[in-house]
């Protein structure tokens, strides 16, 4: 679904957006594809980060429904439907797996349908349109816990979202308030936005992000923190590395250094 005239009066880039461009979507418009543009030209390790976070992604879900025997998923900050969405990796597994996706962008709203059509018969996905700024309005809600059973484990998987929460937001709270809802044996698979490897150019990135008003700022946290949102789980192995590095399906990955993730399970 393209939203063609709701583009012309948006003239604002929009990082869902921005995002989508830099994965090359279609979904996008002028003020978006120029802020990627010169994204992509000033800091070319930030599309090809993007694009291999999508792909680790796709490899901790497909780990999580074939090895952790996970059936039902909590996804938030899906995003714009890229193919193949998560329930796609997830149901070409699990044929019966459960998707529940939760983004706070009305524009993600508007593309849902390609999120709301099961890969298979069995599986079931909805959209929610919800904040993780408001963890506890998330777990309440009734169409979630008609699609998920909060008693089973569950994978809660978030993806490239949390570096777009402020200090002043407590992301570690608000993780620790969803990790808390989960029974044992649920797992957390999470990407970040990471500036280890070139401080100087990450802070440059944010700063750019924030001048051209793309509407969240992004906040890039260490290695070190990103350790720390996996406190009282247990991080499977390698740990927290860039994306790339996380159990690549061939040997020749390019390292894709700002973008760490992980994936742990809850005890
Ligand atoms: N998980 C996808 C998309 C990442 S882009 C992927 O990795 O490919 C980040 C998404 O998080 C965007 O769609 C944005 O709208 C959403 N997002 C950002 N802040 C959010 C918040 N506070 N609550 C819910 N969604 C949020």
């Amino acid at each position: 679904m393209h939203e063609g005239s709701a583009a012309l009066g948006d003239a604002r880039p929009h990082p869902a957006r921005v995002y989508d461009c830099l994965l090359e979507g279609k979904d996008n418009y002028l003020a978006d594809q120029e802020v990627a543009e010169e994204l992509a030209a000033r800091w070319p390790e930030i599309q090809q980060g993007v694009r291999e976070n999508r792909r680790w992604m796709h490899r901790a879900v497909r780990y999580l429904a074939r090895e952790a025997g996970i059936r039902q998923f909590l996804d938030i900050g899906t995003g714009i439907p890229t193919r193949p969405n998560l329930h796609e990796v997830a149901q070409e597994v699990e044929p019966t797996a459960r998707v529940a996706y939760v983004d706070n962008d009305p524009l993600v709203l508007n593309h849902a349908e390609a999120l709301l059509t099961p890969l298979t018969e069995q599986g079931r996905t909805i959209y929610l349109q919800a904040d993780l700024r408001q963890p506890g309005r998330i777990l309440a809600s009734e169409r979630l816990n008609a699609l998920l059973d909060l008693r089973e484990p569950v994978g809660l998987t978030l993806v490239a979202i949390l570096h777009f929460l402020e200090e002043s937001e407590r992301p570690e709270a608000i993780l620790e308030e969803l990790v808390a809802a989960l029974p044992s044996g649920s797992y957390v698979a999470l990407s970040h936005a990471c500036g280890d490897a070139a401080p100087a150019s990450a802070k440059d990135a944010a700063a750019f992000y924030r001048e051209r008003e793309v509407s969240a700022p992004v906040v890039p946290r260490s290695e070190a923190r990103i350790n720390g949102f996996f406190a009282g789980l247990e991080l499977l192995e390698p740990g927290v590395v860039p994306v790339s590095q996380w159990h690549p399906d061939g040997p020749d990955l390019p390292e894709a250094v700002w973008f760490y993730g992980g994936v742990a399970r809850k005890p």
